[in-house]
């Protein structure tokens, strides 16, 4: 891809994902979503969630529609997702395999939009490694396609958002007296991005982002957030604690960034220290999980851990969203 072509800036994403009506028409982050609108999706999402042991949910919201999972960059539980989401609600899925595309051969990706325009896809799933890419689609797109970013270098990734968000609300009830403590790679973490401002505009109570120095945000990110170096300090009192990933593939300069031992002994979450936490704190992580480095895998498998259920909840978000902008589509 062409440095040039992404060009958005929060203020475009936006404004660019809202219909004039206020509904929406592309999901590319959180951060311009209302509480009204997080609200309503959340709502959906919940709707449907079906026990364990039923049959999944299904409609015919997206009968007759195609979807085009586009993913740039590796993902198992992402793309599973918005593929049985998309299947689920009835519409054609189509999966691309990226390695053998065209992009690989050089061309761009508007081109390759184009081309899927022309066999009539009308919802494009976009995961890519370089920012702006989903907007700088969106901008590009003709009317009557939608775009669902994926997850965006380490921007955002909304419907992981979306799933957290869901997944603290049905164990918490709410938001307001929350003290929600992420750990680990804050600074190269799309998924920190994308869940803490959904939980601002949802009224967290409060926010720390716990990591050594070197992975810690700038100041001016997440200004709404508490930064934090000490794990003990950090944990004191949570309600949630949310545990990531090692973003080694976004880390330039590995230069203090604390070996694999160091970082476990110093950041990694185990029962030891969720005692520090709420007794009735729950444990999350976005996955892919590293056990022994971020968190102990004896306190990933207990009924603290809320990890299996995130990525249940993200079939019903992602049918969710998916839902709301077919529902837009027709009017186009
Ligand atoms: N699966 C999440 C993402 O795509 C988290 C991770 O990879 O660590 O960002």
């Amino acid at each position: 891809m062409n440095a040039a072509e992404p060009d958005q800036t929060f203020e475009d994403e936006a404004s660019l994902q809202l219909n004039d009506d206020g509904s929406l028409r592309h999901l590319l982050t959180l951060k311009g979503l209302d509480h009204a609108m997080l609200v309503d999706l959340l709502d959906d999402a919940e709707s449907y969630l079906t026990p364990a042991g039923a049959l999944p949910a299904r409609s015919d919201a997206l009968a007759g529609r195609t979807v085009a999972n586009l993913f740039f960059e590796p993902s198992t539980r992402t793309r599973a997702s918005f593929d049985l989401a998309g299947k689920r609600l009835g519409a054609d899925v189509l999966n691309l395999d990226v390695n053998t595309s065209s992009r690989k051969k050089g061309e761009s990706i508007l081109d390759t939009i184009y081309t899927l325009e022309a066999m009539r896809c009308d919802i494009m799933v976009v995961r890519d490694a370089s920012a702006g890419v989903p907007a700088y689609i969106a901008k590009h797109v003709r009317d009557h396609v939608s775009i669902l970013n994926a997850g965006e270098s380490d921007v955002s990734h909304p419907t992981q958002g979306l799933l957290d968000l869901l997944t603290i609300r049905r164990h918490k009830g709410g938001f307001d007296n929350l003290t929600v403590a992420f750990v680990g790679d804050i600074r190269h973490s799309r998924v920190v991005r994308s869940t803490a401002w959904g939980l601002r505009t949802l009224g967290v109570g409060s926010l720390r982002l716990i990591s050594p120095a070197a992975m810690a945000p700038d100041s001016d990110d997440m200004p709404f957030a508490t930064i934090v170096d000490n794990l003990e300090e950090g944990l004191a009192g949570a309600d949630v604690v949310m545990a990531l990933r090692i973003q080694r593939e976004r880390i330039g300069n590995l230069d203090g960034i604390p070996n694999i031992d160091e970082y476990f002994a110093r950041y990694g979450i185990s029962h030891e220290r969720m005692k520090l936490a709420q007794p009735d704190a729950i444990v999350m992580h976005p996955g892919p999980m590293n056990r022994g480095i971020e968190i102990e895998g004896a306190l990933a498998d207990s009924a603290q851990s809320v990890v299996t259920e995130q990525v249940g909840n993200g079939v019903a978000v992602r049918m969710a969203v998916l839902e709301r902008v077919a529902r837009s589509l027709g009017n186009r």
